[in-house]
């Protein structure tokens, strides 16, 4: 018998994707200039040089004599080297101590939160954090590992979590906490002060409880911060924290499909842990990760893509927005600016904002009402010629 919840997942689009195929209907119709897409985060920027020329040093010595096997199998949670690398590398970056035996190489940061939330959920009993508002696919990710979500709403001059009803809706089922900084939608970075306070909130439900309740660190935009601000690596303040990185964003390398899990050591059952990391890749054949992508990753530890591009459109974005009187979060980091739509119904909002050709995400599927998400992740003209329209729909309600 087909399945019939992944048939209806599989028909209906998420938010952002039926907006990028609208985007292509009115590139058709009035010319790719004239359209504003904002609505992908796919990087515009080149990946850094250090990702060719790894690229172009691997397959120029991929003879007989080549001590990897480049087109291979690696092993099963990846290449041994490959991890030995990320783990002294992050450990020189962040001062941090872990452990290669506890990185799992993955497709991705999405393969690495299907994997890790099948490994960590038990029954449809066990419950799962999110902060919103939160990356669409964790709501995914979570129903298919058979767990609930429980959603804690933002403290809207912030847009850290509201940490009364963080504290309330913890409970003896709660499992997992997802926190994912710098923030998609928002481009909020949590700063050291508010992901301490996280963790002492966690740590008194541990003991409450007697049960550890993981927190899972959601990097893929950890290099994208536009401030001067420290990234507060999460396993050197939680032990039972684990991370799920992609390169997906900093190196500008989305369709290599190329990421990794890391426990941290202090994590309690840590080896265990990761046996079920190993198990729930297996069953869902999440093994062996694109082996070209993994051999590049000893090459390009540390390199980013330029992200002084981002910065700048972050900040023009910001400035112009601000200067026609949108209310706008500041942005920190990633490639997101988040807006206050101008009627409570941001789909409605989305809609009008179409008229113009601005293509801008209702904050409805990231579960929170009221603004919209723009994607500034596009060339430097694209957002200068979009000012005018931003104009326009706002004199729609204001005028
Ligand atoms: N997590 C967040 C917060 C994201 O924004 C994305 C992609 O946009 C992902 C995970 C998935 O990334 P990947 O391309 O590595 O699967």
């Amino acid at each position: 018998m087909i399945n019939e919840t992944m048939a209806i997942l599989g028909k209906e689009r998420s938010a952002i994707r039926e907006l990028f195929e609208q985007g292509k209907i009115l590139k058709e119709k009035y010319g790719k200039d004239k359209v504003y897409d904002f609505s992908l985060g796919n990087p515009n920027i080149k990946a850094p040089e250090s990702v060719k020329n790894s690229i172009i040093k691997l397959i120029s010595n991929d003879d007989k004599s080549s001590l990897i096997n480049l087109h291979g199998y690696t092993s099963a949670e990846g290449d041994k080297n490959v991890r030995t690398c990320i783990s002294k590398y992050l450990d020189s970056t962040y001062n941090a101590k872990t452990d290669p035996n506890l990185i799992y190489m993955t497709a991705g940061a999405a393969a690495a939160l299907s994997i890790l939330l099948k490994a960590l959920t038990s029954s449809s009993n066990d419950e799962v954090i999110l902060f919103a508002p939160y990356f669409p696919e964790y709501t995914v990710f979570i129903k298919n590992a058979g767990a609930k979500c429980i959603t804690i709403k933002p403290n809207l001059s912030t847009f850290y979590p509201d940490i009364n009803d963080f504290k309330n809706k913890i409970t003896k089922n709660t499992s997992v906490v997802i926190v994912n900084s710098p923030n998609n939608p928002t481009g909020v970075l949590y700063k050291k002060h508010i992901i301490e306070v996280i963790c002492n909130v966690l740590q008194e439900k541990e003991k409450e409880y007697n049960h550890p309740i993981y927190l899972i660190s959601d990097e893929p935009y950890r290099e994208l911060i536009y401030s001067d601000d420290a990234y507060p690596f999460i396993t050197n303040h939680y032990d039972d924290s684990i991370i799920t990185y992609s390169f997906s964003k900093s190196v500008s390398l989305p369709g290599e499909r190329i990421g990794y899990i890391l426990v941290n050591p202090l994590c309690a059952d840590s080896k265990k842990i990761f046996n079920a990391i190993c198990g729930a890749g297996r069953s869902l054949g999440y093994v062996c990760a694109p082996s070209l992508s993994q051999f590049i990753i000893p090459d390009i530890l540390g390199s980013t893509s330029d992200i002084n591009i981002y910065k700048n459109n972050a900040n023009f974005l910001y400035n112009n927005l601000k200067s026609i009187g949108y209310d706008v979060i500041k942005p920190e980091g990633a490639f997101y600016l988040f807006v206050k739509a101008l009627e409570d119904d941001d789909i409605k909002f989305s809609k009008k904002a179409l008229e113009q050709n601005l293509l801008i995400v209702p904050s409805t599927s990231f579960g929170v009402k009221g603004y919209v998400r723009i994607a500034y992740c596009v060339d430097e003209s694209q957002i200068k010629n979009a000012i005018p329209k931003f104009q326009e729909l706002y004199k729609n309600y204001k005028y």
